[in-house]
């Protein structure tokens, strides 16, 4: 008999939990004003202190829900057949497609991330995702594939396939890829909502897709904002540590395979692929915090981070001068077997005190 066990959870990695009381405090308080819904198969939750006069809260919601819908069914979904992107991956192979300036924009930057990382990040690794049953493409039993299978997917998975021509607003490819954009589409679109806000004068904000944050400025009573960082387990929520941004404008962006994965025979297959050999990671690194300022990097870079695992992570986030808190499972860890690793860019936000 198998032992499987399928781990479904729609907000895919909600590993940025906020502390709720916080905020119910503030209730009917016109100064904090939420915004609550569900984009790219989670939800989300903007929370606005110091609310503008002369802002209409109806308007802003209809704006939001507007740029949210076209970000996600009209641009990066592929679970939606006719975005922008699935328009792509149909698309024939060595013909230009024209493509938005957002979805270049953001196929450069992951381009990028997969450049430094030596290919741990590949947005090409869709045909892996589905073969493995965590894409759009719904498998009928939860199992690992055969090795064949996991091969003819792997041919087909290579970023430099991709092709960019940023001048001419162009991409095509060169092989029958497959894009898959989950891994960094819920923290650019946070860096959208935050745009926005910038553009009409809100200030003070936490906004959160899907466990990606962008903070900036303070509650409504001028104390710090505090995000907290869940236990990587799948139990019910727990905090291990909170943080501060202390008035600063940060992206926070977070990855762990503890909550969307299947077990078979006792070992645990997340959703984050190593595109070098085709299979779930499977090492000590549980989760990776990522803080930057565009969300869509922290985004991408944290998924990077869980596929790297710990040693080539603690490398390329002191390569990269990058704030980085990464919890890891340890023999001689806390009562739940983990530890941390936090470089000094991050440690600056565990205290509230200049
Ligand atoms: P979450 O979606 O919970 O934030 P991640 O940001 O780590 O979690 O994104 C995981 C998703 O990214 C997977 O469901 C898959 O679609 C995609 N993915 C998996 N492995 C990789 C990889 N090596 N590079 C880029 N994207 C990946
Ligand atoms: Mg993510």
């Amino acid at each position: 008999m198998k032992d499987i066990i399928r781990h479904h959870s729609y907000s895919i990695s909600f590993i940025v939990v906020l502390l709720g009381v916080v905020f119910l405090y503030d209730r009917g308080d016109r100064e904090v004003y939420q915004l609550n819904g569900f984009t790219m198969g989670t939800s989300y939750q903007f929370q606005i202190a110091n609310f503008p006069d002369g802002l209409d809260e109806d308007d802003l919601a209809n704006d939001i829900g507007e740029l949210l819908e076209d970000l996600d069914r009209g641009t990066f979904s592929t679970y939606a057949q006719d975005s922008e992107l699935s328009k792509f991956n149909q698309h024939s192979l060595n013909t230009p497609f024209p493509a938005s300036a957002k979805l270049i924009e953001v196929l450069l930057l992951a381009q990028q991330i997969s450049s430094l990382s030596d290919g741990a990040f590949d947005i090409t690794v869709g045909p892996l995702v589905n073969l493995w049953g965590f894409g759009p493409v719904i498998k009928m039993e939860d199992s690992s594939p055969a090795q064949n299978e996991i091969d003819e997917a792997l041919g087909r998975v290579n970023f430099r396939s991709l092709l960019i021509d940023a001048s001419k607003s162009e991409i095509s490819k060169s092989q029958d890829i497959y894009v898959d954009l989950s891994a960094i589409a819920k923290g650019y679109a946070v860096d959208e909502v935050a745009s926005h806000f910038d553009d009409i004068g809100i200030d003070n904000y936490f906004l959160e897709i899907g466990g990606e944050l962008k903070i900036k400025g303070l509650k409504s009573g001028g104390e710090s904002w505090v995000p907290a960082i869940e236990t990587p387990m799948d139990s019910e929520s727990q905090i291990y540590q909170i943080f501060f941004n202390r008035g600063d404008s940060i992206a926070v962006a977070g990855s762990g395979d503890y909550r969307n994965y299947f077990e078979e025979e006792g070992i645990r297959y997340s959703h984050e692929i190593d595109p070098r050999n085709g299979r779930p990671i499977s090492h000590t690194l549980a989760a990776s915090y990522v803080i930057d300022d565009s969300v869509a990097r922290a985004d991408a870079l944290a998924t990077t981070f869980m596929v790297l695992g710990l040693d080539q992570s603690i490398e390329l986030a002191e390569r990269l001068g990058q704030a980085v808190y990464f919890i890891y499972k340890d023999e001689n860890g806390d009562a739940n077997g983990f530890s941390a690793y936090v470089s000094d860019k991050f440690d600056q936000y565990l205290t509230n005190e200049e």
